[in-house]
């Protein structure tokens, strides 16, 4: 007779440890670990992952043991292996298992959602008949021309939703083809849906440059030893990295093996999804507008080895590739890898985690490598390849630094040009050239001030100033999106004269349209960027030429590739670097550097000029002088001096409640836990603060927090599991393990 069989299983619900049931006799040939159960805890039945399975529970509650009541799936959910890096990612970012296991899996694989068909469309008429359409249809329709042109590559056909994504075409476009007999539908099987089509034709071969060749050989060197290593893969803007990536990639392939490319959600355009489609078979493309049955298919391609690329922004990085070999991160220090909620996980960090444990190869590729990943390269931790040259000996543009404080004294009021800048525009754009202008700023004005008392607007919920939008004219707040009609007077003394002070680029837009009337202006920001397909218009009037004045966000600061714009300008450097941040610094060397990447792409050549009221400050001067290592050894320096990462592990804990005083009392007790263990350990971890977050109140919670520097994970671990429960007497507390966001 066998013996009873227990289950270790994480629970969906705020529990700090694994449960153990015992597997009924009717359910023992079908569970196992990674499946999905249903569990009693306490009176009602939840969710949860089978992590083990053993013949001795070891609590010794062995009497009290529940049965498991069901397995809800018929295959694993979750392979072992996938497993142990979600129980890493607990550890790593102190969060529940459970958290771990949820943002592993897509919502529409738990949700069970079944693939339907899916309308496909594919060529009605030979290929001869159609081309002789196209020059005709380029003028009139050329949405529609794109589309006949993505399906005259393809030998079958593709999914109604890819072919609108890939040309642009709307449901009546397609109507249209359909009428006229050019194109039909039909239905595609769940398993083909999704998967970019085979393409007839590969992309012709480029002859790589010897830079892209020694680098390539370095990853190939590290692919050959088939284990765990990591390559930095540093080149300047337009150098040629995503032809590397993709020649590794088709190493991978070529040896039966997956490959994962994270790219930042705002990078994660046709283009770019055109040139690996291009390429390779079957890419697996995961991004957040794909509809739960459209993921669950794509999860299923991957897992059963359908397609051996996966292509997404950050949770790509558990795709469920069976063998992988590679994962690429595309810029990689972009601060949208890290998560916001928990697990608040760095797919770069877990990327790595995961390599490690499937013994697979980590590309990182950046212009501006994050001072993390430098670090690593530079004591030998990672390798290194670098690209220094731009394809086609193009030379990086010249960068003029503009101190405003100088341009005030000469201007009357607040100039928003300076003199350099709005000559060079004018040169620019009176050769037909085009001009980009940036501010991380949206918006008419960040303030809203009474001109009498000097009153200045804020939220009603969060402590922060009122953004005015002129547009709709109301005054918004940026952090609970809540709106209000701007006051006609001064709500404090009645003034009647209310100012807007402040430059955001709604304002850069009207001043631009009033300064530049024959010049037609575009403004991109998350303003004037929603709803489907309004990107796509914006590149396309962008590379049209039907915009001369580019005026934008960070939305711009990356990926725009027009060899026609001559001019950058950079309203003001200054936004950043004034963050209560140890990053700031480098972020604004980051968002410069990006952003002067953008013109000098062509034959024309181009200039930018950064406006800026510290214009001598190093971060900026050496964005001016394309000096990543200049920057970056500093900068080193300088977290050395003061302990920050990458010399130290960071965690920031977050205290917030409706009570400013059971906050503040919650933050002081563990603020002096933590410094006992400070003390206790020889300070292996030191505590700064507890003070008012630099955003004391958001949506009526008083925040506070501190910040802790640890010699290491552990050591961090250790100190925070003293500090008791994470939510108590109405404070809610946020552990953020390697912070990006410290406002
Ligand atoms: P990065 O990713 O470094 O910004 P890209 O890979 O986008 O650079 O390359 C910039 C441009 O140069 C692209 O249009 C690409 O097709 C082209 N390119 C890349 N490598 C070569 C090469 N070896 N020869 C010619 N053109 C190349
Ligand atoms: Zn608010």
């Amino acid at each position: 007779m066998s013996g009873r069989r227990y289950a270790e299983v994480v629970v969906n619900a705020p529990i700090g440890k694994t449960l153990h049931y015992s597997v009924p006799d009717t359910l023992s040939a079908e569970i196992d670990v990674g499946k999905r159960l249903k569990v009693p805890l306490g009176n009602r039945l939840v969710s949860g992952y089978c992590v083990g399975l053993t013949d001795s529970p070891s609590s010794a509650i062995a009497k009290k043991i529940k049965d498991v009541a069901a397995v809800q799936d018929d295959r694993l959910a979750m392979d072992p292996a996938m497993l142990r890096l979600t129980r890493q990612i607990s550890q790593r970012y102190q969060c529940p298992w459970g958290d771990a296991i949820e943002v592993a899996l897509p919502a529409a694989i738990k949700r069970g959602h079944r693939a339907k068909k899916v309308k496909a469309l594919r060529l009605a008429r030979g290929r001869d008949e159609v081309m002789a359409e196209l020059p005709a249809l380029s003028k009139r329709a050329p949405k529609q021309a794109k589309a006949l042109r993505i399906l005259l590559d393809l030998e079958d056909g593709i999914a109604v939703r890819e072919l609108s994504r890939l040309s642009g075409c709307g449901p009546s476009s397609i109507r249209t083809l359909v009428g006229r007999k050019l194109v039909e539908s039909y239905e595609l099987s769940p398993r083909e849906e999704g998967l970019a089509s085979r393409h007839v034709s590969k992309s012709p071969r480029l002859t790589l440059t010897k830079e892209q060749r020694d680098a390539l050989e370095l990853i190939r060197s590290r692919l050959a030893e088939e284990r765990f290593g990591v390559v930095l893969l540093q080149g300047v803007t337009g150098s040629g990295k995503t032809e590397v990536y993709l020649r590794a990639i088709g190493e991978v392939v070529q040896k039966g093996l997956g490959a994962i490319v994270l790219v930042p959600e705002v990078s994660l355009t046709p283009q770019t999804i055109e040139r690996f489609s291009e390429r390779f078979d079957n890419v697996s493309m995961l991004h957040s507008y794909l509809t739960g049955a459209e993921h669950h298919t794509q999860w299923q391609a991957i897992r059963d080895g359908v397609s051996q690329v996966v292509i997404g922004a950050r949770s790509a990085v558990f795709a469920p590739l069976k063998r992988l070999g590679l994962i690429v991160i595309d810029e990689e220090h972009e601060s949208t890898y890290k998560q916001d909620n928990s697990p608040r996980y760095h797919a770069r960090d877990v990327a790595i985690m995961r390599a490690k444990e499937e013994g697979a190869v980590v590309i990182l590729g950046s212009a501006t490598p994050s001072l993390e990943s430098y670090f690593n390269a530079v004591v030998g931790n990672y390798s290194r390849a670098v690209l220094t040259k731009r394809i086609g000996d193009r030379q990086m543009p010249p960068v003029e630094v503009v101190d405003m404080r100088q341009e005030f004294h000469v201007g009357r009021a607040t100039r928003l040009l300076s003199h350099q800048l709005e000559h060079y525009m004018r040169k620019s754009l009176s050769r037909g050239e085009q001009v980009i202008l940036f501010l991380n700023k949206r918006g008419f004005s960040p303030f809203i001030s009474c001109q009498r008392c000097g009153f200045v607007l804020r939220c009603d919920r969060c402590d922060i100033t009122l953004t005015y939008h002129k547009r709709y004219h109301v005054a918004l707040c940026h952090y609970c999106h809540s709106e209000t009609q701007p006051p006609e007077e001064c709500p404090d003394c009645r003034g009647s004269k209310m100012n807007y002070f402040g430059l955001g680029t709604e304002r850069i837009e009207d001043e631009i349209n009033r300064h530049f009337p024959e010049y037609r202006t575009l403004r991109m920001d998350s303003d004037t960027m929603k709803g489907r397909g309004v990107h796509e218009r914006a590149f396309r009037a962008l590379k049209n030429g039907e915009v001369d004045i580019l005026i934008g966000t960070q939305m711009i600061a990356k990926g725009l590739d027009f060899p026609n714009v001559t001019v950058v300008g950079v309203i003001s450097a200054d936004t950043i670097l004034n963050f209560p941040d140890f990053r700031a610094c480098e972020r604004t060397f980051q968002l410069l550097s990006q952003v002067a990447g953008r013109t000098g792409r062509g034959p024309k050549g181009g200039r930018v000029v950064i406006q800026s009221f510290n214009p001598n400050q190093y971060s900026i001067l050496a964005a001016a002088e394309h000096d990543y290592e200049g920057f970056a050894d500093r900068e080193l320096e300088y977290r050395k001096s003061l302990g920050y990462p990458p010399f130290s592990v960071m965690v920031r804990v977050i205290f917030r409640g409706r009570s400013e005083d059971s906050v503040r009392k919650r933050a002081l007790h563990v603020a002096k836990v933590l410094e006992d263990v400070g003390r206790g350990n020889g300070h292996k971890i030191n505590v700064l603060g507890p003070a008012p977050a630099p955003i004391s109140r958001i949506r009526n919670n008083f925040r506070w927090h501190l910040t802790l520097k640890a010699s290491s994970y552990e050591a961090l671990k250790d100190a925070l599991q003293r500090t008791g429960s994470g939510t108590s007497g109405g404070v809610r507390e946020v552990i953020d393990v390697d912070p990006y966001n410290m406002l």
